[in-house]
C-alpha cells in the first residue's frame, strides 16, 4: 500500500521535496507519494491533524510553519528541542506525532560526503538565526576543538550559546583569522549580500560552507570564498538532500545514499557533479 507523506510550508510551490523524495523512493524501491501543502496563516495544525487522520504516515516542515510543527508534535526528538523547531513529523504506531530537526545532522552528512571533518577543528558559524540553533548540537556531536558563533544581533548569539556553555560567542569586530571551517548560517546570500567578515578571516579558512543553496551553485558567500583561494567552497544543496534522507529514514527505516543523490541532482540543477 502507498504511503502518503506531504511538505507543509507558504510559499511551497518551489519545494524541490517532493522531487527528491520521489527520487528516494525509486532508489529504495518504497512504494511512497509526497506532495506540497501550502498552509495559509495559523492553518498549520488543523491542516495536519485533518490530513494525519485520513492516514497521512508523516511530513516536512519548511518556512514558517517549523515552530508550530513543534508546537503539534506529541514527543520530540533531542534534536527537535535543541532547535527549537521540527522539520519532520512521523505518526507511530500508536498515533501518537513524533517531532524531529534532522537539518544539522543533514549538514553533517553533507561535510562526510565532502570529506570535511569537524573532529578537533575550529569552527565558526555565521548567524544566530533558526538554521544556527539547528545545527550547534549536531556540530557538537562531532566534538570541534572550538565551536564559536557571530551575529550581527550580538543578544541573540549570547542566547544560543547559553543553551550551549561549550560555545563561544565572538563579534564581528573582534573576530581572528582562526578558523579551519566557516559555516554561513545566515541568511545574506539570499539577497546576494555577504555578512560582514574580513576577507582575512575567510581566506584563512580552508573549509566554507553556505547553507543557501543555489542551482547553479554559485552563492555570494560560495563566489567570494573562491576568489580569495578558499581550497573547498560550498553551497547547502548536499544539506537539503542531507535532511530529506534523514526524514525518509525515519519514516521507512531506509536511508537513501547521498553520494548518489548529489550526482542525481547536481545533474538536475545542470551543474558539474
Ligand atoms: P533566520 O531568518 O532565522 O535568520 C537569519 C540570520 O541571518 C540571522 O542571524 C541574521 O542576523 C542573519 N543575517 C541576515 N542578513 C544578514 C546580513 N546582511 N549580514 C549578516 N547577517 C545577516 O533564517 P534561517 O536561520 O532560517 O535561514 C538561514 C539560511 O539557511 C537561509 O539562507 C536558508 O535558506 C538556509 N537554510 C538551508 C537549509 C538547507 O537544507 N540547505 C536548511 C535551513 C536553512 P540578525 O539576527 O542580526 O538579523
Amino acid at each position: 500500500m502507498t504511503s502518503r507523506y506531504v511538505v507543509f510550508g507558504n510559499p511551497i510551490a518551489h519545494s524541490m521535496s517532493p522531487e527528491i523524495h520521489a527520487y528516494f523512493a525509486k532508489i529504495c524501491n518504497q512504494d511512497i507519494s509526497y506532495e506540497r501543502v501550502l498552509v495559509p496563516e495559523g492553518q498549520f495544525a488543523s491542516l495536519a491533524s485533518d490530513l494525519f487522520a485520513k492516514g497521512l504516515c508523516g511530513c516536512n516542515i519548511t518556512v514558517p510553519c517549523k515552530l508550530d510543527a513543534y508546537a503539534f508534535a506529541d514527543t520530540l526528538t533531542d534534536y527537535a528541542k535543541a532547535a527549537g523547531a521540527a522539520n519532520t513529523l512521523k505518526r507511530l504506531a500508536d498515533g501518537k506525532i513524533l517531532g524531529d530537526n534532522t537539518d544539522g545532522r543533514g549538514l553533517i552528512a553533507d561535510l562526510e560526503r565532502l570529506g570535511c571533518q569537524i573532529k578537533g577543528k575550529r569552527i565558526l558559524v555565521v548567524g544566530a538565526g533558526g538554521a544556527a540553533r539547528g545545527i550547534l548540537l549536531p556540530i557538537l556531536e562531532q566534538n570541534p576543538e572550538l565551536l564559536a558563533i557571530v551575529n550581527r544581533n550580538e543578544l541573540k548569539a549570547f542566547e544560543l550559546a547559553k543553551e550551549h556553555p561549550q560555545i563561544k560567542v565572538v563579534l564581528y569586530s573582534c573576530l581572528k583569522s582562526q578558523y579551519d571551517v566557516i559555516i554561513n548560517a545566515t541568511s545574506a546570500s539570499l539577497m546576494g549580500k555577504l555578512p560582514p567578515l574580513t576577507d582575512g578571516v575567510i581566506a584563512n579558512a580552508n573549509f566554507v560552507y553556505d547553507l543557501m543553496y543555489k542551482q547553479d551553485g554559485k552563492t555570494a558567500f560560495v563566489e567570494k570564498a573562491r576568489s580569495l583561494g578558499v581550497k573547498e567552497s560550498h553551497d547547502g544543496l548536499g544539506m537539503l538532500l542531507g535532511q530529506a534522507a534523514l526524514s525518509f529514514e525515519l519514516w521507512t527505516q531506509v536511508r537513501p545514499n547521498l553520494h548518489q543523490a548529489y550526482v542525481e541532482f547536481s545533474k538536475r540543477c545542470g551543474r558539474n557533479a
